[in-house]
């Protein structure tokens, strides 16, 4: 297919074609492909540019693969052969901060942790915190309903977002939503783009909640012999109905494999398990964290300084990275009923030793949210064929568990037969009939989600 190369001097951002465009323009952080190259890479500098290259890819037949900062970790922003790649990430302006509404106004492309900042200033905090909050956008963070450390007290995105601003696929900038602690007018199209994975239009800014800032956080950190009891640990704290602001926990060779990246000096343990209190209640809360752990192990300590606390939460963060260094990963992400944490670790457990393969387990325990990650050696030539059947088999035991097949990064192009299977017929046509009102030509990330 021949493709009109788009204007430049149109756009006040920079257009890229064929052999031009960057190879990681292709892919995410997923690492998965389709087919081909994509023709267009479009990189906005306003919104003008965002309609003015979705009137340019319908024009010209090209489908829109809309790109924040390609993070994903479910293939959502790959891009392939008829493919316009829109990247938003330039679209990085905080519009507003209100302090007496306690909400922001920010563009896209603004990193979670960025705006973060800019809110400190002003003596509030943006709560969701990805572990990707620094290399990551909001508009990808709002498009994957992105979860996070403090999702266990906070909600995930979506619950910090008010409202939006998005473009349709004929060019249309709607705004949904509001900028009210409450308001129930209309259908909420701010849930429904919410999560949209890239599939029913472009996220050009968002009005986000902000928190005040906690007047104490504590941290406690505790070791454990092995994951199913540390699982059960975490168990015991969410019963006894104290609400941490975060609880993470990280297999044995996470926690190594995390510290090494560091160059922490660590301490050797079968699991760790991170928690933070916050607010005034911190004190009494960490003191309930610290005797619910203390039932499983002697090895837990808490802690009030910010430096010591964001160095364990360090290790938490490095922890996918770390293990990325050994080659290709399968990175998953189920999220059981939180009843079920433990009875999830033990299955997964039972799996690796059943298909020969390395799964390390971390993730956001107060969730339920688990990140079992299956190293895939690159000298071992049936590993591959053994980590996708290990991954089925995660995903069934999710679902027979009550749970679900991505707590939050998504469908994209990796999960779509799975997803059928969660939703089951009837709620998928449903999904089919709302993307094809949103979007009739099918001009948003054709062949994602569903
Ligand atoms: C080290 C690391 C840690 C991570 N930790 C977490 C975590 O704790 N929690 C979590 O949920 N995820 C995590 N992720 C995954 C990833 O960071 C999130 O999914 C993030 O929200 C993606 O943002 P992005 O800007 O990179 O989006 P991209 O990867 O560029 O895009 C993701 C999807 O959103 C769509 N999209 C992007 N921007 C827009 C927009 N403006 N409008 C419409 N659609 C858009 C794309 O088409 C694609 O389908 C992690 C990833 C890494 C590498």
């Amino acid at each position: 297919m021949t493709v009109a190369r788009p204007e430049a001097e149109s756009f006040t951002g920079a257009v890229f074609t064929g052999a031009d465009i960057p190879a990681t323009a292709k892919r995410d952080r997923s690492g998965h492909a389709v087919a081909g190259d994509p023709d267009v890479l479009i990189r906005a500098a306003d919104v003008a540019d965002v309609q003015r290259a979705i009137t340019f890819a319908a024009r010209e037949g090209l489908s829109v693969v809309v790109r924040g900062a390609g993070t994903g970790l479910a293939g959502g922003a790959a891009a392939g052969a008829g493919t316009l790649v829109l990247d938003v990430s330039g679209l990085d302006r905080i519009l507003e901060l209100s302090a007496a509404d306690e909400l922001a106004v920010v563009e896209a492309g603004v990193p979670a942790a960025t705006l973060d900042a800019a809110a400190a200033r002003i003596g509030l905090r943006y709560a969701p915190d990805p572990a990707s909050t620094a290399i990551s956008t909001i508009g990808g963070n709002i498009a994957t309903n992105a979860g996070g450390l403090r999702c266990v007290k906070y909600g995930v995105t979506g619950d910090s977002v008010l409202g939006l601003s998005v473009v349709l696929a004929d060019g249309t900038l709607i705004h949904t939503g509001r900028r009210t602690a409450k308001g129930v007018a209309g259908l909420d199209l701010t849930s429904l783009f919410t999560g949209s994975e890239g599939t029913l239009g472009v996220i050009v800014s968002a009005t986000v909640r902000l928190q005040p800032v906690p007047v104490r956080t504590v941290t406690v950190a505790a070791y454990f012999d092995d994951v199913e009891t540390a699982a059960a640990a975490t168990a015991e704290v969410l019963a006894a109905r104290v609400r941490p602001a975060m609880l993470e926990l990280l297999d044995a060779d996470s926690l190594r494999e995390a510290q090494d990246l560091l160059g922490h000096q660590g301490q050797e343990a079968g699991a760790f398990v991170v928690a933070q209190t916050d607010g005034f209640g911190a004190d009494a809360e960490a003191a309930v964290v610290e005797s619910c752990f203390a039932r499983f192990t002697s090895r837990v300590s808490a802690e009030a300084d910010p430096g010591a606390a964001e160095n364990l939460l360090a290790v938490r963060r490095a922890a996918l990275p770390a293990l990325e260094r050994h080659g290709r990963v399968l990175i998953e992400d189920i999220a059981v009923p939180r009843s079920r944490i433990a009875q999830a670790t033990q299955r997964i457990s039972a799996i690796a030793r059943q298909y020969d393969s390395r799964i390390h387990t971390f993730g956001h325990a107060g969730d339920g949210n688990l990140h079992p990650i299956i190293v895939v050696p690159a000298h071992d030539p049936g590993a591959g064929e053994r980590a996708q059947a290990a991954a089925d088999e995660i995903f069934s035991t999710a679902l027979e568990l009550g749970g679900t097949i991505t707590g939050e990064h998504g469908v994209g192009l990796l999960k779509r037969d799975w997803l059928a299977r969660e939703l089951g017929p009837d709620a998928l046509r449903v999904q089919r009939v709302i993307r094809r009102a949103v979007d009739p030509g099918g001009l948003f990330n054709p062949g994602k989600v569903f």
